[in-house]
């Protein structure tokens, strides 16, 4: 394992994480090569009484991956995959991001429901729901998983699967980092050849009527397509026209996982309906080249983020023109990503878990990017007021984009039922909430072994 401390040369590389609003000091990050590691690391945190904080990518909106004065198991290193392409199964460490679990799977022509970025890492992911272009057809990331490998608060290693200890692996299934340090992963894959995918861009006076168009195809699409609404200000990409360079646009990102012979008829009605989009970049290609479409700004290490995600049960007309006019009037850092759900999200194909919402039809983002001061009011409002207008409609807001983790967000997160099952769980396997930095379920124990609040500081 190695130390790094705050006197070591890579420090402050070593300390960030993906969003620069996370600006944390920690006392240590320890670089885990192994489980025993984790367990060592473990060991000398809790007789040393620091704050633990667990990273896998390090995506987290809210920068879970680091903390004040703590530990961060920075577990990166960590990046063995193998994958038995008859049993269609993987076995995969924390430290992967999706982009290398995606090369390793399509090497046989597999895949594993996943994000729509390959830098996001496939454990905070997996262990908060995990929702991708493939989870209509397949589930969710966490309904894919056939075991986790884990140190638990306590130090032991131990396996959670349908057979051994399931009601941990319900748990796991979405409910966040909250029961140890997942060390390795079993994966269930399907079979996933390439996608007929790509970009339809709209001028901003055309979002009314994409929204709709788009809301009513997804109501009879079958499953194996799927679709993703940007509603933002274009970056100089190549498919954006250059008329719309930095204007105002609403791209729809359809994909069709079916027989590409098909592929016209039902894409048909997002691209050839009215109105027509000013660009139409859809096309056969691989997966791996469709998890690619949607490049990281090349400063987003500089780039200060704040999103929230919230899980409907649909799109109404009065939703859509909330949201646009919101965005009309957030000034050009917001932007709204509406994302489809549905198909076997619904149907739970692996029976019951933590994830709770899954009679929601769509996500919504709302998402404010901005360079300079971190806690900037201007951009952090609209983005506030814009979710928390939706909270009428929608059913909780979803794990793995909760930049505000008051405990209220964290109950809604989960509904009553599911969060007093997790209550409980907690109090099992982490009664003294040595794994905070999540999602995090309280404990029912008061009985504490960590430094009071004010000094494991957490923004
Ligand atoms: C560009 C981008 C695109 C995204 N696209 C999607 C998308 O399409 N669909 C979607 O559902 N989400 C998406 N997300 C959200 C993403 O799923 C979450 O940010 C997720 O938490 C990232 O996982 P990570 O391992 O990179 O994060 P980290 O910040 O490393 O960790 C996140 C949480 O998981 C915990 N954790 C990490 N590793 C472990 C471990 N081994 N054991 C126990 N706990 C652990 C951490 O402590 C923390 O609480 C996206 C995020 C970004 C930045």
């Amino acid at each position: 394992m190695q130390l790094i401390t705050p006197d070591h040369p890579d420090y402050d590389r070593a300390r960030r994480v993906r969003n620069a609003r996370a600006d944390r000091r920690p006392a240590a990050i320890a670089r885990c090569a192994s489980p025993e590691d984790v367990q060592e690391a473990l060991a000398h945190a809790r007789r040393h009484r620091l704050p633990v904080a667990v990273r896998g990518g390090g995506a987290n909106v809210a920068g879970w991956g680091t903390c004040d004065g703590g530990v961060v198991f920075d577990l990166s290193t960590m990046k063995r995959v193998t994958v038995d392409p008859d049993a269609r199964a993987a076995e995969a460490e924390p430290g992967l991001l999706w982009g290398e679990l995606d090369a390793a799977t399509q090497r046989h022509g597999l895949a594993l429901p996943g994000p729509r970025n390959p830098e996001v890492g496939i454990a905070g992911h997996t262990l908060g729901g995990g929702v991708g272009d493939l989870s209509r057809q397949y589930g969710l990331t966490s309904d894919n998983v056939l075991f986790f490998d884990l140190v638990t608060a306590d130090g032991r290693r131990v396996r959670a699967s349908a057979d051994e200890h399931p009601e941990l692996f319900w748990g796991l299934r979405g409910g966040g980092g909250n029961f140890g340090v997942v060390v390795r992963f079993g994966f269930r894959l399907h079979p996933v050849s390439g996608v007929v995918a790509g970009p339809l861009v709209h001028p901003a006076e055309h979002a009314p009527s994409v929204l709709r168009t788009a809301r009513d195809w997804l109501a009879t699409a079958p499953d194996q397509a799927s679709l993703v609404i940007l509603i933002w200000t274009a970056p100089p990409l190549p498919f954006v026209p250059e008329h719309l360079h930095f204007e105002r646009s609403v791209v729809l990102i359809p994909t069709w996982f079916g027989d590409p012979a098909r592929a016209d008829e039902v894409l048909g009605p997002l691209r050839y309906g009215t109105p027509m989009p000013l660009a139409d970049a859809v096309r056969p290609m691989a997966y791996t080249a469709y998890q690619r479409l949607l490049p990281s700004p090349p400063d987003h290490t500089r780039q200060h983020v704040y999103n929230r995600g919230e899980l409907l049960a649909d799109l109404s007309d009065a939703t859509i023109d909330d949201l646009l006019a919101r965005w009309a009037s957030g000034g050009p850092n917001l932007s709204i990503v509406l994302g489809a759900l549905g198909g076997a999200i619904g149907r739970a194909p692996a029976g019951p878990t933590a994830y709770t919402h899954r009679d929601a039809r769509w996500f919504a983002e709302i998402c404010a990017q901005w360079y300079g001061e971190p806690d900037s009011p201007a951009h952090l409002r609209p983005a506030r007021d814009g979710w928390r207008a939706l909270q009428p409609v929608a059913l909780g807001p979803y794990a793995n984009l909760l930049p505000d983790p008051e405990p209220e967000w964290v109950r809604a997160v989960y509904g009553p039922a599911a969060h007093e099952r997790l209550v409980r769980l907690k109090t099992v396997w982490d009664p003294d909430n040595v794994f905070r930095f999540n999602a995090n379920i309280r404990p029912l124990t008061t009985r504490t072994v960590l430094p009071r609040p004010e000094e494991a500081t957490h923004r």
